[in-house]
């Protein structure tokens, strides 16, 4: 394992999950929105998580930058990278097999939106941000450059705790009681622990 390779995976990766992102978001996007909570902050707040996970890491693989915080390179932190990368790839199919027609990329309620509660729901509540943590995980393992490497984890971090509250309102005025009682048994993003 070389910086480059450690790179190239991170790209890969990359590239995997935006493949497998595709089909869901031409599923769910045929079902119409009824409550959508897509406001100007939402939009911030996705804008801050593409920047930490996709903007800042392309640059320094591209030009490199920012040089001045790169740090030794530790081959097995990047073999754990790796391993991490595909437990993320892993989560994020199993998360969109079960949401189904229910997912989108903000807070949106479908017609016809049904709770799930099963699969991997069935152990945390926000399967798929447990996915992007993991995603932010790995950069920082591929990544050996302080900033690059843990911009996912910034980034990311505005997104979900500047979201999480608010989608969870929202669940619970379209599901009332079975979103409460849910969330009562569920952590959010590490089972037992959050
Ligand atoms: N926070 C969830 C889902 C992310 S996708 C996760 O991390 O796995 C965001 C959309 O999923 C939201 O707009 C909401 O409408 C929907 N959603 C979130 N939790 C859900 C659930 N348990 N069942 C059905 N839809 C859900």
């Amino acid at each position: 394992m070389t910086p480059t390779i450690a790179k190239i995976i991170w790209l890969a990766f990359m590239v995997a999950w935006v493949v497998l992102r595709q089909r869901p978001g031409h599923r769910s996007r045929r079902t119409p929105v009824s409550y959508s909570g897509r406001d100007i902050r939402e939009r911030l707040l996705m804008a801050a998580s593409f920047t930490g996970l996709g903007i800042i890491p392309s640059v320094y693989l591209a030009v490199h930058f920012p040089r001045f915080a790169d740090y030794p390179f530790v081959p097995l932190l990047a073999y754990l990278g790796v391993a991490v990368d595909v437990a993320c790839l892993w989560l994020f199919w199993r998360t969109h097999y079960d949401l189904g027609k229910n997912w989108s990329v903000s807070l949106d309620l479908r017609e016809r939106h049904t709770l799930v509660t099963t699969g991997v729901y069935a152990h945390v509540r926000h399967p798929m941000y447990s996915a992007f943590w993991l995603m932010a995980l790995a950069q920082a393992l591929l990544l050996p450059n302080w900033i690059a490497g843990l911009s996912g984890f910034v980034g990311f971090g505005i997104l979900f705790f500047g979201r999480v509250g608010r989608e969870e309102e929202m669940m619970m005025r379209g599901f009332g009681e079975e979103y409460r009682t849910y969330m009562a048994r569920t952590a959010r993003v590490v089972p037992w622990v959050y």
